[in-house]
């Protein structure tokens, strides 16, 4: 949708006020986008706009959008955008939270159709690389900084989903190797990763010390112990969510992330990674819809006057306004808290930071749901129409508030941190206060 008022300085635009440090670096991020994301959006507008078209004849993800994807990664890895967010030891741009908060923004910001592949995404190049080891940089680490390669990470389960001590997939030792068993729910880029990132227990009963990350090659074991199951289909269609199974595949001790024993922190730090991520995400995503909405209120005509004209319309949008800037305010806020005493991604963390991020996610979330359904209301029909960006965002905006750990278990964890800590369950062990924060 083109703007019909181009030569009017845009009112939200004017209010992201980004630092000045950062001025090159969003630079390089619009000519990312123009260069390479546009052209390929315009390229493959029949898929992106049409839902039938997106999906190949099996509901997954069509090859042609899998590969205009993986061009940008690898373009905006070569120009130096797509792991921004990492230390500049493994190959990332090192900026902090505060500084990724303005880049995300305006990545999401272009809209929701190719745009997000130009930074690294949850399953892509995490924090979790931190804990690599050398014999792990050139085969793993590189090509997820580079953006040349594709992770899945492996936690949820069917029976495991909001308490990581309820998962059931186990590693045992068998000489030298690690024998994993056990079945992974809801995975995202389960078809297309080229390496899994699995958390397995390996140590019943030994509280935060039960767990253990495995990394590997999908392609070596296909089949040989490694399997990929069902699409499942979800609300926005992304067809990329699926199940993965170990059939007691045979892993080398080369295999684990960090130490044996240190899983559960390496996902707690994870979680908190992928939960902060919501900031710019939304934030860009809810000023996508506001511009948007202002458009069509502007120019929609109901009874001769445009729809904006009308004070409960002027409100909807108003509220929208609102719920933009507080949670975008409170992103930056706590962003700030993180980064000043150094990387956010040292641990241990104090449990006065872990509440403060999943306060962050709970006001991202909420918010841009509540922007986002009030996108579909102004839009009208044409809201409910799918295959438009306004309805997808909407179908978005509703799935978010459950991976990352639902918005319950943030609030969970933000009263726990507050004292109240009453249940200390006599059927499964409790994680410890703050680190709960379970769930990818
Ligand atoms: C699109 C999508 C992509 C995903 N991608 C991945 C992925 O790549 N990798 C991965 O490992 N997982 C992934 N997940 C899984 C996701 O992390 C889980 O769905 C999520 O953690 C919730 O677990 P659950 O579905 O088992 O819900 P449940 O744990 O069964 O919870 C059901 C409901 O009960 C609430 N609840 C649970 N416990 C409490 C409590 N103590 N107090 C109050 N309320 C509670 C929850 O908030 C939720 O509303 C994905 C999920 C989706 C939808």
């Amino acid at each position: 949708m083109s703007s019909p008022d181009t030569h009017t300085p845009n009112p939200i635009e004017a209010e992201l006020r980004p630092p000045a440090r950062l001025e090159d670096t969003l630079a390089r991020v619009e000519r990312l986008y123009r260069e390479e994301v546009a052209p390929r959006e315009q390229a493959l507008s029949h898929r992106l706009s049409d839902e039938r078209a997106f999906l190949d004849e099996a509901g997954k993800l069509h090859p042609e959008i899998i590969e205009a994807r993986r061009e940008i990664m690898r373009a905006a890895g070569k120009r130096g955008v797509y792991s921004l967010h990492l230390p500049e030891r493994l190959g990332g741009g090192g900026l902090g939270r505060e500084d990724m908060i303005y880049v995300e923004e305006k990545v999401y910001g272009y809209g929701v159709k190719l745009n997000p592949a130009m930074l690294s995404w949850s399953e892509g190049a995490t924090p979790r690389l931190l804990y690599c080891h050398d014999h792990q940089q050139e085969q793993f680490v590189g090509p997820l900084v580079r953006g040349e390669k594709t992770s899945l990470h492996g936690v949820t389960e069917e029976g495991a989903g909001s308490n990581l001590f309820d998962m059931k997939t186990r590693a045992t030792r068998r000489g030298g190797d690690w024998v994993l068993s056990g079945a992974k729910a809801y995975i995202t880029n389960a078809f297309d990763a080229d390496i899994a990132q699995v958390l397995a227990i390996t140590d019943p009963g030994q509280g935060r010390r039960s767990f253990t990350y495995f990394m590997f090659d999908t392609r070596e074991y296909l089949n040989k112990g490694y399997r990929i199951g069902r699409v499942f289909q979800t609300m926005f269609g992304d067809g990329y969510t699926g199940e993965i199974f170990f059939d007691d595949m045979v892993l080398p001790e080369s295999a684990v992330i960090g130490e044996p024993g240190q899983g559960f922190d390496i996902a707690v730090m994870s979680f908190n990674y992928t939960r902060m991520r919501r900031a710019g995400m939304c934030s860009g995503w809810s000023r996508y819809l506001i511009e948007r909405a202002l458009e069509r209120v502007k120019h929609r005509q109901v009874g001769g006057r445009p729809l904006g004209a009308n004070q409960g319309i002027q409100w909807m949008i108003a509220d929208m306004y609102v719920d933009w800037l507080q949670a975008r305010s409170l992103s930056l806020e706590v962003a700030r808290s993180i980064d000043t005493p150094g990387p956010w991604y040292r641990l241990p963390r104090p449990k006065d930071e872990v509440r403060r991020i999943c306060a962050l996610k709970v006001s991202n979330d909420e918010s841009f749901y509540r922007v986002a359904d009030r996108a579909l209301q102004v839009f009208g029909g044409a809201g409910v129409m799918r295959d438009t960006d306004i309805n997808k965002l909407f179908q978005i905006a509703r799935n978010l508030r459950i991976p990352g750990g639902t918005d319950e278990v943030q609030r969970t964890t933000i009263a726990e941190t507050l004292g109240l800590r009453f249940d200390p369950s006599k059927s499964a062990p409790a994680a410890p206060a703050g680190d709960r924060a379970g769930r990818s």
